[in-house]
């Protein structure tokens, strides 16, 4: 896979950069530019050799239609206050007016496409829409790691119709970060699991099972493991599709379950319980207290931290404990010398309530994509580029 740097750019050469703006909107304003800012360097780097600069990126699910509140329209605006330059944007996707616009504009300068998953053809890998946006420019540079481990028409058909076509810097400090857990861990080396995506995330569990010494589960997808275990759950989440595999997994002897629960009959009650038996009227919204402490010692004993997926809904304050404590002690173990990477939005998301990001190793601008790099060592938009 080529680098940026590796590639010549002339200057008036056009340059289609997808990045990955899946960015949280606020009242038509962007709530978190973390995305944004991490591709300035790419973006930098690449506005310096005076190009035509033509960006791409998805934002939230809108089916391929025009949803209005899912516009980059917001991130056009920000991008050109953190650039300190104009960002034009383009309504339009693909097509002869796009094509009209990107020839009236001057080397040097960057036009933000609207959505890309505007488009049905997006998140069918269409080729006909690969096509059209190969007419757009001369050369592909894709940053948008946390977009590439989808079959989707940018990132997995369109780097096949280019012949020049290489990586950004996040991009490779992303897989390099991710290699640094994935080949070689300093041991032990633990993966921390939770978050609600259980179905997304169960198939993983087991190619984790080969890099790590010890998986800790919490969050959402600890119930499904429990009922697996004959431990009754009440109405917690619980993915029945799952709890099969979930035995399965446990009998390897290499998972630690939370034992215990935080648990209440809605999430704005206020008399939350410590339980390891859920009644029928209740459910788990945490990781409970012996959970928190079992999970910290495995943390203070660990060289490798892998964490994705929060403990609880840390979103509400009755039940950000776990996740906090679990932040925190990552950090502090991190300070004594352990690696630590994280990735997942809403992980991330309570890693900055905690008031940690910042000492953390490495936090991934992918949750899914770090998840299927790690099980797979590759992702299909990486494949697409070599
Ligand atoms: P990430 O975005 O980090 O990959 P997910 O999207 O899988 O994580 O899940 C995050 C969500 O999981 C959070 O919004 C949180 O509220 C929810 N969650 C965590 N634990 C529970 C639980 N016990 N019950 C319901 N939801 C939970
Ligand atoms: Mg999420």
């Amino acid at each position: 896979m080529k680098s940026v740097k590796d590639i010549e750019i002339k200057e008036g050469e056009k340059i289609f950069l997808r990045v990955d703006y899946n960015v949280p909107l606020k009242e038509g304003k962007v709530a978190d530019d973390t995305r944004i800012k991490r591709t300035i360097p790419t973006l930098e780097y690449l506005l310096e050799k005076k190009p035509i600069l033509i960006l791409c990126s998805h934002l939230g699910r809108p089916k391929g239609k025009v949803v209005p509140e899912l516009s980059l329209k917001p991130v056009a605006e920000r991008l050109s206050e953190i650039l300190g330059k104009q960002v034009n944007f383009s309504g339009e996707i693909i097509g002869e007016n796009v094509i009209n616009r990107i020839s009236s504009l001057k080397p040097g300068d960057v036009l933000l496409l609207e959505n890309i998953r505007f488009h049905p053809g997006e998140t069918k890998d269409d080729e006909e829409l690969a096509k059209n946006l190969k007419n757009l420019a001369d050369t592909y540079v894709n940053d948008a790691f946390g977009a590439c481990h989808r079959k989707h028409a940018s990132v997995h058909s369109l780097p096949r119709f280019f012949d020049k076509k290489a990586a950004g810097f996040l991009l490779f400090e992303e897989i390099k970060n991710l290699k640094k857990v994935r080949e070689n861990p300093e041991r032990p080396a633990i993966a921390i699991l939770g978050g609600a995506k259980i179905e997304d995330k169960a198939g993983i569990i087991e190619g984790l099972l080969e890099i790590m010494d010890k998986i800790l589960v919490g969050g959402g997808m600890m119930f499904t493991f429990w009922k697996a275990m004959g431990k009754s759950t009440g109405k917690s989440l619980l993915t029945e599709d799952f709890i099969q595999k979930a035995k399965e997994l446990i009998e390897t002897g290499k998972i630690i379950v939370a034992e215990d629960a935080l648990c209440a009959e809605s999430l704005e009650s206020k008399d939350a319980k410590n339980l390891s038996k859920i009644p029928e009227n209740m459910a788990g919204y945490d990781i409970g207290e012996n959970s928190i402490e079992r999970f910290k010692k495995e943390i203070f004993s660990a060289k490798t931290i892998f964490w994705n997926g929060p403990m609880g809904v840390f979103e509400n304050n009755n039940f950000k404990k776990g996740s906090m404590e679990i932040a925190k002690s990552i950090a502090e173990a991190t300070e004594k010398g352990a690696f630590s990477l994280a990735g997942g939005g809403e992980t991330v998301s309570a890693i900055k309530l905690a008031g940690v990001k910042e000492k953390f190793s490495y936090i991934s601008t992918g949750g899914g994509a770090s998840l299927e790099f790690m099980e797979k060592g590759t992702l299909p938009g990486i494949e697409a580029l070599t």
